[in-house]
């Protein structure tokens, strides 16, 4: 038996408008659409809101050494890992091409950086494809670099916490990628 709130839940995924449709989750519509419900509420009640930004590492390279289904597989992979281990009110989100966003409601900076590790440590340890048989093909593994950025007072609108998320993503690829970096407003 489903809960009222899981069948609401079902029912809106299936609402072509905010699903991504290759990785099965939601778009990048949706994410911006909650952003914009749940920062004026973490500031009215003083929740603590944390966002992910997470981007493969040389996903080119996957694409031209095994092929754009092994990519697409690839991408369908990690968004099956990152659903089993978010938490039932993170908002998981295709946000561009290879890049995911997660929105951690009531999750404060700290407590977000420690799963963005998790994250990256289990994809890091994890098959996205197997090697397909008489192993022509080997098996896919990939990294993530993830940038992470949390409300706060100096967090105005969508556009700043975003533009936090993302300035601690390019640092993660600039530093040598397969690392999560904090963005605590000072980047
Ligand atoms: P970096 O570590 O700097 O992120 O390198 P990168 O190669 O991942 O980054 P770049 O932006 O150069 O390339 C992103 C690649 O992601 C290029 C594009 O073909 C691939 N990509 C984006 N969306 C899809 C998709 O839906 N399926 C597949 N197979 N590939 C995709
Ligand atoms: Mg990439
Ligand atoms: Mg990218």
């Amino acid at each position: 038996l489903e809960t009222a709130g899981e069948i609401k839940r079902i029912s809106m995924l299936q609402q072509e408008t905010i699903t991504d449709h290759l990785i099965g989750i939601y778009n990048r519509r949706y994410l911006d659409k909650k952003i914009d419900e749940e920062l004026p509420r973490a500031s009215r009640y003083g929740m603590p809101l944390s966002m992910l930004l997470l981007d493969i590492d040389h996903f080119k390279a996957v694409n031209d050494t095994y092929g754009h289904q092994a990519g697409d597989q690839t991408l369908k992979s990690l968004g099956d890992l990152l659903f089993k281990k978010v938490r039932d009110t993170d908002i998981l989100a295709r946000y561009g091409g290879e890049e995911i966003a997660i929105l951690a409601l009531q999750t404060p900076l700290s407590v977000a950086g420690a799963l963005a590790e998790r994250l990256r440590q289990e994809v890091e340890q994890s098959v996205m494809v197997p090697a397909d048989e008489g192993e022509k093909r080997p098996a896919v593994s990939i990294t993530v670099s993830i940038g992470v950025a949390g409300f706060d007072r100096g967090v105005t609108d969508h556009h700043v916490l975003v533009e936090r998320a993302d300035k601690a993503l390019y640092k993660a690829k600039r530093d040598g990628r397969n690392r999560v970096v904090i963005n605590d407003g000072t980047l």
